[in-house]
């Protein structure tokens, strides 16, 4: 049992793969918590992956959503507006770039490959957090997944550090444009943990080593504790928190040089 209280609130969660993904940590404590949730899976061949998950979370709803399919994301929030008539908190925790630009520099990232990522990873969170509004008139919470990537350059990180950073900026200003309805909007800048989207990163490996050997805690940090910070974002425990970019990172964020 979860000492915070989600019991009665309805929860969408976008971005469970499998069970490394951080949406799936986030999405046992929200329903340990007591919540409902609505879970969505990528496409057909996602669906085998994500659909035992959903069932072990009694998920209400489940639901195809690829944001590049038109419409497909609106059809969430539609179904969740007949079935429940509200949805009280969101967690966006999906990012996608070209191999060629993930793998390749900056400079050399075409307007195409830019874009794509830009509507996947950042715009997605955009039209969320449209659709979401006129479900959220008790209020709610909006929750994103960022990257210290987005503030610092991260060798390797290549195109979806200026992704990130367009992603935090957009929570701010969602942020300020609903806070006056009582919707907060807040991104968790996670420190690596090994997931499927982490293994189309170059060197991830050396990233783990080097977490290690620089944050302060010495460690990594793992998807329970990133899920954990979502369940307290979702929950009354964090009603004063919205624009917030937070680290769960074992502190690598304030890591500069450090000496062994
Ligand atoms: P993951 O591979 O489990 O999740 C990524 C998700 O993005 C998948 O569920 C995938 O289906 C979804 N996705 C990709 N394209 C999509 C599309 N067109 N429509 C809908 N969904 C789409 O990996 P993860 O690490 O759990 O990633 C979740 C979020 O966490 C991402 O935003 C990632 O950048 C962020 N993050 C990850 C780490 C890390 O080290 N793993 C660190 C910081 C932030």
């Amino acid at each position: 049992m979860e000492h915070l209280d989600l019991k009665d609130r309805k929860g969408l969660v976008v971005g469970i793969a499998n069970e490394d993904s951080l949406a799936w940590s986030a999405a046992r404590h929200f329903r340990n918590a007591g919540a409902e949730l609505a879970i969505t899976y990528l496409n057909d061949k996602a669906r085998p992956h994500v659909e035992p998950l959903a069932r072990k979370v009694d998920a209400g709803l489940f639901l195809p959503c690829d944001v590049t399919v038109p419409g497909q994301l609106e059809a969430v929030f539609e179904e969740i507006r007949q079935r429940w008539g509200r949805l009280d908190f969101f967690l966006h925790a999906i990012a996608w770039a070209r191999k060629e630009d993930l793998h390749g520099r900056l400079t050399d990232c075409s307007a195409e490959g830019f874009s794509e990522s830009m509507a996947i990873s950042c715009h997605s969170l955009i039209r969320m957090a449209q659709l979401a509004e006129p479900l959220m008139d008790r209020g709610g919470s909006l929750m994103t997944l960022s990257y210290f990537g987005a503030e610092k350059v991260v060798d390797h990180y290549n195109v979806m550090g200026p992704v990130k950073a367009a992603l935090e900026a957009s929570v701010r200003y969602l942020a300020h444009e609903l806070g006056p309805r009582n919707i907060r909007v807040n991104a968790i800048s996670a420190g690596a943990v090994a997931t499927r989207a982490a293994s189309g990163i170059e060197h991830f490996d050396e990233l783990l080593n080097e977490t290690v050997k620089r944050a302060p805690l010495r460690r990594t940090v793992d998807a329970d504790e990133v899920g954990r910070t979502a369940l307290v974002l979702a929950s009354d425990y964090a009603t004063g928190i919205t624009g917030e970019v937070l680290h769960v990172d074992a502190g690598f964020h304030i890591a500069g040089m450090v000496f062994h």
